[in-house]
């Protein structure tokens, strides 16, 4: 039916209309509406329930399981208050196959009362096993009237997301109304061409916008919820084409600047690379190669250095920063952190300063007169590398001649942020070059999607002589073999590692933690230098420990997850990290490089708070059979999703509404083919398709 209109559009495209023109839409919502990005009915079609309920049938109370959302009916028998910790009222409801309570924790003497014995009820909730017995905390309920029928509902209920002052209930009634609309009308534009329609099976779009908005009662629920549906897997092709276009778009709009060609003489690069104690890997010379080509045309090198902890990227960055400083131009390097720009600073200062380069250091904290210096060094152009955090994209940095902007660790910056440090290029009418370096390894469906806009380079290999860092996974019971472990490797000389994690997202209780922990393991230790180093001590102060560290002065360093990036001591062949279960592996993996940068075989301990669950045991396993990087990010994709791994949470990826760049992998690869098509035959389409896909704020066309 809309396959055949392919080439007709519409009497009205729902793009172009207004929720102004809805019945139940007054100035009030209509801000309400724009707070969740929708502005148009187009907007509101395409606001996907990210869950359903099925309300359509109701359960007899013999039937319930633990975990179920169900409409129950029933007689109440009693109600009373629970005295407690917290009192909370217990209503008990029977039908003919048996009874459940209904639990409320807030509720009022009115509420009590309302449940009179023998009245009828009817309820949703989630069913919870509590002491043999079912419970519903919270329902939704509500009276019946004796012999009157109550309908239950036609279709499973949808779930939106939604905002403060929008409940479900006035989302479900605004799509109410406009499903009506778009029953009656052709609302929609079918951008996809018959060919791909045919190719894929797809159903038509108003069929699956239909569909996902109000699934019939006979849909199965799991299908629904996996997003498995062809419905939703037709809505999810569209949608990661939309994204894919966005980012294609913006990768030709990059092509469109200009950028200055820095071809380089090849004398500080030669001499650099003659100077380093070792010879680069095969993989670091082509990841150099490649990286110098791009920098020798004047177009902005986009490029994404995908290599393991302790692959040498650093190297390949001070060859890049030489490059441009030998062309004539200025290379910022950004880092996300205070530590780890600090240690850049000191890495590049190292290398650099026997060529006779210049490096600035600028961070938020410098105080005024040396910030000025800074200022000063960069706008003269004296200074040919500067090392910083974000401070770096302040306004009142000017550089004299940009040409390279080095990110490391990228995923924590967001795209705006990047583009920020691009545009102090712009005083010219060139902008700098761009490399971007991250040591989470992306796998490669993934990243054709999440860095479309970039080209990709992998370091896949280490430099020689590494021993793989053994794990052990073993239980907090075990803490006082572990303390003599550490006594035992401080004996010889070498340093280790003691990494705290909370759960709370608070830094003073992680900071707080640490110290009680750096207490106890100084009065466990006493022979031993021990120090503690977090997030919230003055950058002079971590820096100042970072150095006694670095030059052997402690033993043990106590630190929150702080030094996760970028440190580097060859000599700490330990590494103990409690509760590892909290985080992630990527993380994991990360702080394990920490260790196993020196000759010597190292160590990592997960020390896990007893006791600790299956499933946590066997993610921390993983963590114990692989130290491949690449290994370790794709399970833990799976296991945590993008959002988490990638951080590309500014990019919009994370908030698609159907589509899941982990779930919906298979269809990458088609989508990248057809997006290529989709460009060449059908340009005119790209804009009205990524308009209605991807949010406003998020569509990158300013990036
Ligand atoms: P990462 O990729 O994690 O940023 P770094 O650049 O910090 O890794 O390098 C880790 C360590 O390996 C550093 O001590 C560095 O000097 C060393 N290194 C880098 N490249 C080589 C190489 N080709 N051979 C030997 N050691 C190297
Ligand atoms: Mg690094």
């Amino acid at each position: 039916m809309i396959s055949e209109i392919e080439n007709s559009s519409p009497q009205h495209d729902a793009a172009s209309m207004s929720c102004e023109g809805l019945k139940k839409v007054g100035p009030k919502m209509l801000e309400r509406l724009k707070k969740c990005q929708i502005e148009t009915i187009q907007d509101l079609l395409f606001h996907l329930p990210f869950r359903y309920q099925d309300r359509t049938r109701i359960t007899p109370i013999g039937a319930l399981r633990d975990g179920d959302y169900a409409v129950i009916e029933g007689v109440v028998q009693r109600a009373h208050i629970k005295p407690g910790r917290k009192a909370s009222l217990v209503v008990r409801i029977e039908d003919a196959t048996g009874s459940v309570d209904l639990r409320f924790f807030h509720f009022n003497a009115s509420q009590k009362n309302s449940f009179q014995v023998g009245a009828k009820v009817r309820c949703f909730g989630e069913v919870r096993g509590l002491h043999g017995h079912f419970a519903l905390f919270h329902p939704e309920y509500r009276f019946v009237i004796e012999n009157s029928v109550v309908p239950v509902e036609e279709f499973l209920t949808p779930i939106y997301s939604t905002t403060d002052g929008l409940n479900q209930k006035s989302l479900r009634n605004l799509t109410d109304e406009v499903l009506a609309l778009l029953e009656k009308q052709d609302l929609l534009i079918e951008y996809l061409p018959e060919s791909f329609l045919k190719e894929f099976n797809f159903i038509p779009l108003k069929e699956a916008v239909l569909f996902a908005h109000r699934p019939s009662p006979d849909t199965p629920t799991l299908l629904l919820e996996e997003k498995k549906h062809p419905a939703q897997r037709r809505l999810a092709f569209e949608e990661l084409l939309a994204h894919t276009l966005a980012m294609r778009r913006l990768r030709q709009k990059v092509r469109h600047h200009k950028a200055p060609d820095l071809k380089g003489t090849g004398a500080l690069v030669s001499s650099f690379i003659a100077a380093l104690p070792f010879s680069l890997t095969k993989a670091q010379c082509r990841v150099t190669d490649e990286v110098a080509t791009d920098l020798s045309q004047a177009i902005p090198m986009m490029r994404l250095v995908q290599g393991d902890v302790g692959s040498g990227k650093t190297a390949v960055a001070v060859i890049a920063a030489l490059q441009a400083v030998e062309s004539g131009y200025q290379a910022a390097v950004m880092a996300p952190t205070e530590i780890l720009a600090e240690q850049h600073y000191v890495n590049f200062c190292e290398w650099l300063k026997p060529l006779g380069i210049e490096v600035a250091w600028l961070s938020g904290k410098l105080k005024t007169k040396k910030r000025q210096e800074a200022l000063e060094e960069i706008v003269s152009g004296r200074a040919k590398v500067i090392v910083g955090t974000h401070a770096l994209f302040q306004e009142d940095v000017v550089f004299a001649k940009l040409g390279l902007v080095i990110i490391d660790e990228q995923h924590r910056f967001g795209v705006h942020q990047r583009m920020a440090l691009r545009d102090k290029g712009a005083n010219t009418d060139t902008v700098p070059h761009q490399l971007i370096m991250t040591a989470t390894p992306i796998p490669r469906t993934l990243a054709m999607t999440a860095y479309a806009n970039l080209d990709c380079s992998v370091i896949d290999e280490l430099p020689p002589g590494r021993i793989p860092v053994g794990t052990i996974v073993l239980s907090n019971e075990k803490r006082g073999e572990i303390i003599e472990r550490i006594r035992a490797i401080c004996r010889e000389k070498r340093q280790a590692y003691w990494v705290c994690t909370l759960i709370e997202e608070s830094e003073v209780l992680q900071c707080q933690a640490a110290e009680i922990t750096a207490t106890q393991l100084i009065e466990a230790l006493p022979e031993l230098k021990i120090a503690l180093i977090h997030g919230r001590m003055k950058p002079e102060q971590k820096q100042e420990i970072m150095a006694a560290f670095q030059k052997g002065d402690i033993d043990l360093l106590v630190a929150t997850t702080v030094i996760e990036v970028g440190v580097n001591v060859p000599n700490a062949s330990l590494m103990v990290i409690e509760n590892p279960e909290r985080l992630g592996l990527a993380q994991l993996h990360q702080l394990r490089g920490r260790v196993g940068r020196g000759s010597a075989e190292s160590f990592c301990v997960l020390m896990y708070q007893s006791p600790l669950s299956l499933f946590s045991k066997q993610r921390l396993q993983i963590m114990r059979n692989s130290h491949d990087g690449f290994v370790i990010a794709q399970k833990d994709l799976e296991l945590r999703g993008p959002g988490e791994v990638l951080g590309v949470r500014q990019t919009g990826l994370v908030h698609m509404k159907v589509a899941d760049l982990i779930r919906d992998q298979d269809l990458i690869p088609k989508v990248q083919r057809y997006a290529d098509i989709f460009l060449k035959q059908y340009p005119e389409r790209v804009e009205p398709l990524i308009r209605r896909w991807v949010n406003q704020g998020e569509r990158y066309v300013d990036v």
